[in-house]
């Protein structure tokens, strides 16, 4: 983390490869306002690469038969249209599985998606549950945006 910010100095900015942006334009639009802001702030830590938004049925029951996710299609929050969840990795010199690069950069989504929500620009019917929160399965990742009555 200390490495990488001084690398990354203050005048970096980043922006979303064209995969990462085919990705997350698949995604809810509460979902793509995030992302952008998340990656446009200057306090972001780290560049964001997008994994996924939208998966379709064949992708799904790969996923589920290899162990990789836990859901048979039609029941991952990828599976609706748009996407419900989207699957964003910190980018620190390529795409990152290391909690250390997480825990930041998830700490600061959601600081992004609580001033996007006090805005009124996100969360109308929908609160933002994050993956790594989960007790089992943790799964760093994934966003997921859950009905708030649910
Ligand atoms: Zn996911």
């Amino acid at each position: 983390m200390d490495i990488e910010t001084s690398e990354q100095g203050d005048l970096m900015s980043w922006a979303y490869s064209s995969r990462s942006l085919d990705r997350l334009n698949s995604c809810h639009p509460d979902l793509i306002l995030l992302m952008t802001e998340a990656l446009a702030d200057p306090a972001c830590p780290s560049d964001i690469s997008i994994l996924e938004g939208y998966r379709d049925e064949q992708k799904q029951n790969e996923l589920k038969a290899s162990g990789a996710s836990q859901l048979s299609w039609p029941n991952s929050y990828h599976n609706r249209f748009p996407s419900m969840a989207v699957d964003a990795a910190p980018y620190v010199g390529g795409i990152s599985w290391d909690w250390q690069h997480y825990y930041p950069l998830a700490a600061h989504i959601k600081a992004v998606w609580s001033r996007l929500q006090q805005a009124g620009k996100v969360g109308a019917g929908h609160r933002l549950e994050w993956g790594g929160d989960w007790t089992s399965f943790k799964d760093g990742p994934h966003w997921q945006l859950v009905a708030a009555d649910g």
